[in-house]
C-alpha cells in the first residue's frame, strides 16, 4: 500500500519540479506552498501527514473541519486554512478556528469574520476567491468586484488580506486552463502594486497545478494527490 508519506513526497517533487520549470523561465522564484486538502479524511491521516513534517491544511466542511482542529489542537504549529463555501451562520466558527480563510466572496462575509475574530488570536489571513470563468454553479466574486472588496478587508483591523484564491472550471482545454491562470495573475499583480503586502496566490488542485505554477501560483492545494480519491 502507498503510505502518506510516499505520496506527499511524489506530491513535493511535482510541485518542485513545475516551479524549477517556472524558475529556469525567468518568471518567478517564490517557493510554492502545497497545501494538503484532508475534507473529508480521518485525523489519522492529517496525523500521518504531520508527522512526515507537513504542517498546513485545508479544510472544506465547516463541522468536520472544526472536530479535527479541535482534536489535533495539541499540534500547534498546524496552519488551518478555510477553503470551503461560507455560509453566514458558519463565519464565528471559522472566524474562531483558523488562521487562514481563502474563500471570502463578497463583503458581509468579510464584516462578520472581522467581527467575530476573538482579540486574542493574530489576525485572520484572507484571501478573495474569484470566479474567473465566470461559472453560474461556482462561489468567489467576479473579477470586477475585487477592488471594492480587496478595500474593505484591507480595512478590517482583524483581518489580513493576503491575496487570491480561484477553483478553475474543469476543462480538457489546456490553453483555456492556462489563460485563466494567466488572468488571476495580472489581476493579483495588479493587487499587489495597491497592497504590496499580498504574497499568497492560491490556485491549482491535483488535476491542474501544472499550469497554475506556471502562471505563477505560490500556493496549490492538493487532496486527491495526497490523501486519495474521495467518495
Ligand atoms: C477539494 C478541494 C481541493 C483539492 O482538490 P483535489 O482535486 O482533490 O486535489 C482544492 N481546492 C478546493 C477549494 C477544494 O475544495
Amino acid at each position: 500500500m502507498v503510505t502518506i508519506a510516499e505520496r506527499l513526497k511524489s506530491a513535493y517533487a511535482r510541485v518542485e519540479k513545475a516551479a524549477q520549470q517556472r524558475q529556469s523561465d525567468h518568471f518567478n522564484d517564490q517557493p510554492v506552498t502545497i497545501l494538503a486538502v484532508s475534507k473529508t479524511k480521518p485525523v489519522e491521516l492529517i496525523e500521518q501527514a504531520y508527522i512526515h513534517g507537513h504542517r498546513q491544511f485545508g479544510e472544506s466542511y465547516v463541522q468536520e473541519a472544526v472536530d479535527k482542529v479541535i482534536h489535533l489542537k495539541e499540534k500547534r504549529d498546524i496552519e488551518w486554512h478555510f477553503i470551503g463555501p461560507i455560509q453566514s451562520n458558519k463565519s464565528r466558527l471559522i472566524a474562531e478556528h483558523f488562521s487562514w480563510v481563502q474563500s471570502v466572496d463578497r463583503e458581509k462575509i468579510a464584516r462578520r469574520l472581522n467581527e467575530q475574530r476573538p482579540n486574542n488570536l493574530l489576525p485572520l489571513n484572507v484571501l478573495i476567491q474569484v470566479n474567473i470563468s465566470a461559472d453560474e454553479n461556482k462561489s468567489g466574486c467576479r473579477l470586477e468586484e475585487i477592488d471594492q472588496l480587496a478595500e474593505f478587508i484591507h480595512n478590517c483591523r482583524q483581518l489580513t488580506l493576503r491575496g487570491l484564491m480561484t477553483i478553475t472550471e474543469q476543462t480538457d482545454d489546456k490553453n483555456k486552463q492556462l489563460q485563466y491562470f494567466q488572468q488571476m495573475k495580472a489581476c493579483f499583480d495588479r493587487l499587489k502594486d495597491q497592497y504590496p503586502q499580498l504574497d499568497t496566490l492560491s490556485m491549482g488542485m491535483s488535476g491542474d497545478l501544472e499550469p497554475a505554477i506556471a502562471a505563477g501560483a505560490t500556493m496549490v492545494r492538493i487532496g486527491t494527490d495526497i490523501f486519495g480519491s474521495r467518495k
